[in-house]
C-alpha cells in the first residue's frame, strides 16, 4: 500500500499537463497513473492543479548572520507556505568563503529549515583557491559580485577571469551580480554631492547602463573561459539580451511587476537592486514576453527581507537593499497565468524545473516523474484574494505587493510526501560534491 495517493488533480509539467492520480512511497513519487490504488492517506485534488514544489534559487535567510532580519526558521515557514519546497540560499551578512565555512552552516543549520535546502557561497576576489575545495564540499554555486555591494567586495575584469578560469576548470557554477563598479561609484560621487535623499536616487545611482557594461563584461568573460555562468536578476529586456549568447539568465518578479516611478513614491520600500526599470505597463508586458519565450532561464524574487522599521530606520543611502518576495513569487506568477501572459507549463519550467536542472537538483527535484522526491504543490487557479501585510510568513512582515488582488494561489505543500514541520528539510550537496569532503 502507497504512502499517499493524490487523486483527481491536474497534473502540470512544462510539456503539458493531463489529469493522473500520483502515489507516493518512502518520500519519493512511485506511480503516476489513471488507475487508483489504495493508500494510507489520500487527497482529493479534484478542482486542483498539482505541480512539482518550486525550487527557489536565490534566497537570503542571513542566519546565522543577520537574524534581526530573517532565519531559516520563518524564511522556510513562509516558503512551504508559498509553494517552495527547496531553497538555495546564501546571505552577504555571513559569507561562506571556505569549504570549513560551508560545512559549519549546513551543519549548524539540521533542524532549522522546514523545506530542503541547497547553500551558495562567496567568491572573493584573490580567494580563487577556494573554488574547488567549495565545488567539492557541495556548494550549489559561486556568487561574484562586478561592484562593491552589501559589504561584499567587487570582482574587477581581472578576478572575475581568474575566479571563471577556476570555476569552468572545476566544473562549478558562478552567479553573478553584474552592476559596473566605476558607473555605480562615479554616480553615487554626484548624488552624494548635491545631496540628494529622495527614493529617486537610486535609479540614478543603479544605472541601466552600469548593470548592461557588467553583464558585458562578464558575457564576454563567460564565453572566453567557457564558465558555467548565471547572470542574476536581470532587469530589463535588454539584459537579458545581451547575457542571453554566453549567460544562463535569472529575473525576479519585481521586474515584472513593480515600476520605477515607485522608487520615488516609496524611497526606502522600493530599495534594491538592480532597481525596478520598468516605466510604463507596456514594459511589465514586455518583461513577462521575455520570460514567457524562454529568452530569461528562469525567476526567484532575491528574497532578501527587511522589516518596515529597518527599511525606515536611516537615510535612503542607509537602509538596506532588498525586498522580502518568496511569499509571494508563485502567486504573482499564478496571477499572470490567470491574465495569459504565461502558461502554466512554462510556470513550472521557469520557477522549479529549470532551476533545478541548472543547480544540479534535478531529476530528484524539479518533477512529478517516478522515482523524483514527492514535493509538489496543490494550486486553486481561480483563488482571489488581495495580498495583506498581515498575512506574510517572512519576518519582513510586509509586502511591496500588499492592496493588490491576485489569482492563483497553493492549498496544500508536500516535502516528500508529507505537509512540511519546523526541521523537515535537509541539506542538498551541490553537483560537485565528493564524498571525500563529506567524509570529514
Ligand atoms: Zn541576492
Amino acid at each position: 500500500m502507497y504512502q499517499l495517493g493524490v487523486e483527481g488533480g491536474l497534473v502540470v509539467s512544462p510539456k503539458g499537463r493531463w489529469r493522473a492520480n500520483l502515489y507516493v512511497a518512502a518520500g519519493r513519487i512511485a506511480e503516476v497513473s489513471q488507475d487508483r490504488h489504495p493508500a494510507k492517506e489520500l487527497i482529493d485534488a479534484s478542482g486542483l492543479l498539482v505541480v512539482p514544489g518550486m525550487v527557489y534559487a536565490h534566497v537570503h535567510f542571513m542566519d546565522p548572520s543577520a537574524v534581526d532580519r530573517e532565519d531559516f526558521i520563518t524564511g522556510s515557514a513562509a516558503a512551504a507556505h508559498a509553494g517552495v519546497t527547496t531553497v538555495i540560499e546564501h546571505s552577504h551578512s555571513g559569507p561562506v568563503r571556505t569549504s570549513d565555512q560551508l560545512y559549519e552552516k549546513s551543519a549548524y543549520l539540521v533542524g532549522r529549515s522546514q523545506v530542503d535546502f541547497a547553500l551558495g557561497a562567496h567568491a572573493w576576489p584573490g580567494m580563487a583557491n577556494e573554488v574547488g575545495p567549495l565545488w567539492a564540499g557541495g556548494a550549489a554555486f559561486l556568487k561574484a559580485f562586478t561592484c562593491s555591494t552589501h559589504g561584499i567586495p567587487a570582482h574587477d575584469p581581472a578576478d572575475l577571469l581568474t575566479l571563471f578560469r577556476s570555476a569552468a576548470s572545476h566544473g562549478a557554477t558562478c552567479l553573478v551580480h553584474c552592476e559596473e563598479e566605476s558607473l555605480t561609484r562615479s554616480a553615487e560621487l554626484a548624488l552624494r554631492q548635491t545631496n540628494r535623499q529622495d527614493g529617486g536616487v537610486i535609479p540614478d545611482w543603479r544605472s541601466r547602463e552600469a548593470e548592461l557594461v557588467a553583464i558585458a563584461i562578464t558575457a564576454e568573460l563567460a564565453s572566453l573561459t567557457g564558465a558555467k555562468v548565471v547572470v542574476a536578476h536581470a532587469s530589463q529586456p535588454a539584459a537579458a539580451d545581451s547575457a542571453r549568447p554566453f549567460c544562463l539568465v535569472e529575473t525576479c518578479p519585481q521586474y515584472m511587476t513593480l515600476l520605477e516611478s515607485e522608487a520615488i513614491e516609496f524611497g526606502a520600500l522600493r530599495k534594491f537592486t538592480p532597481p525596478a526599470r520598468a516605466r510604463t505597463e507596456t514594459d511589465l508586458r514586455e518583461m513577462w514576453s521575455t520570460l514567457a519565450s524562454g529568452e530569461i532561464d528562469y525567476i526567484a524574487s532575491d528574497h532578501a527581507p527587511s522589516t518596515l522599521e529597518q527599511k525606515q530606520a536611516g537615510s535612503i543611502w542607509d537602509v538596506h537593499f532588498g525586498l522580502p518576495g518568496i511569499d509571494t513569487t508563485l502567486p504573482l506568477l499564478l496571477d499572470a497565468v490567470h491574465r495569459g501572459w504565461l502558461t502554466l507549463e512554462r510556470l513550472v519550467a521557469v520557477y522549479s524545473e529549470t532551476p533545478a536542472r541548472i543547480y544540479g537538483l534535478y531529476p530528484r527535484k524539479g518533477n512529478l516523474e517516478p522515482g523524483a522526491d514527492a514535493d509538489m504543490v496543490l494550486v486553486d487557479p481561480e483563488r482571489r484574494w488581495v495580498v495583506d501585510d498581515a498575512d506574510i510568513v517572512s519576518k519582513a512582515g510586509w509586502s511591496p505587493y500588499a492592496g493588490r488582488t491576485l489569482f492563483g494561489g497553493a492549498v496544500t505543500t508536500l516535502l516528500r510526501g508529507k505537509r512540511p514541520e519546523p526541521g523537515d528539510g535537509v541539506f542538498l550537496p551541490g553537483p560537485g560534491h565528493t564524498t571525500a569532503t563529506s567524509a570529514r
